[in-house]
């Protein structure tokens, strides 16, 4: 594939980001730990609309072998800039920082596999929903003290903080022992390793953690029913607006199925094409 447009990633605080540049497709790796050095206000800039999310959370926005974030949300978010005739900025920042990031103008927008939630809704603007999830419970192959939701309250559970896993775990369940991490793959770790005995996360990130790691398997129990949507700040229901006529779109020209095909499905030569596509970087 050839290098097309680039990205210019935003710089997280306390965070190591890679960029591209120039033409050559030689990444660099820069790390800062100043908030105000890291934050560009790219959002002023009328040809430029910021999107914020984590990207660790294959399989809808990760960081792959090239060093390029990539994802089923990415496809996404490429396409709405590319209707809005704008040049995509993904800031890569924590889950527990992207919703701040919409009130302080960091980002536009944010897609990161979030579901709907009214506490959500108090602080943010969300997009008709494109996408069903659900939260599910991976265990240790073999273990058989952990069945279920009901067998979770007095174990130690790993989730990703901030996420709607970790709240129906804190609050739901009343699980007394739980430890938080900011990626999935670190709960997988945790598991593995024996710090705790159940991981509770979204359901398509579970099956990409469990067909890469040996040694865990999901529960069929589904815990939860969600919705993931994009957010905007509270102030920009045109943002809102015009992301949902995007999402019509891509719902009636197949580009949400092409999507689901290539990285839920797997399809490989689907991926290929869909990130061939993209303004962003493919080498
Ligand atoms: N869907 C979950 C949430 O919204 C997890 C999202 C994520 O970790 N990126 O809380």
């Amino acid at each position: 594939m050839k290098l097309k447009k680039f990205l210019t990633f935003g710089i997280s605080a306390m965070m190591a980001f890679t960029a591209l540049t120039g033409c050559s497709g030689q990444t660099t790796t820069t790390t800062t730990d100043t908030e105000s050095a890291a934050v560009s206000d790219s959002s002023s800039d009328d040809n430029v609309i910021t999107m914020a999310t984590n990207a660790a959370f294959e399989p809808f926005e990760y960081v792959d072998d090239n060093n390029h974030i990539v994802g089923y949300d990415i496809v996404v978010a490429d396409k709405i800039a590319k209707s809005l005739g704008k040049e995509l900025e993904i800031q890569n920042i924590d889950f527990d920082a992207l919703i701040p990031a919409l009130s302080s103008g960091i980002a536009d927008f944010v897609i990161a596999g979030m579901t709907v939630t009214e506490e959500r809704q108090a602080n943010v603007l969300f997009s008709d929903p494109y996408f069903e999830a659900s939260q599910v419970i991976i265990v240790k192959d073999g273990d058989t003290a952990i069945t279920g939701a009901d067998s979770l309250a007095g174990a130690k559970v790993a989730v990703q903080e901030g996420t709607t896993g970790d709240i129906y775990v804190t609050d739901e369940l009343g699980v007394q022992t739980v430890s938080r991490f900011k990626k999935a793959v670190d709960c997988a770790q945790d598991l593995l390793a024996g710090g705790s005995d159940a991981v509770v996360i979204d359901n398509q990130v579970a099956q990409n953690l469990v067909s890469s790691t040996e040694g865990l398997v999901i529960l069929p129990e589904v815990l939860t029913t969600e919705e993931y949507a994009i957010a905007v700040d509270k102030d920009n229901a045109e943002l809102q607006a015009q992301i949902n006529e995007v999402l019509q779109q891509l719902k009636a020209d197949g580009t949400l199925d092409k999507a689901r095909q290539a990285y839920i499905e797997g399809d490989e030569a689907v991926q290929a094409e869909l990130e061939a596509d993209l303004s962003t970087v493919t080498e």
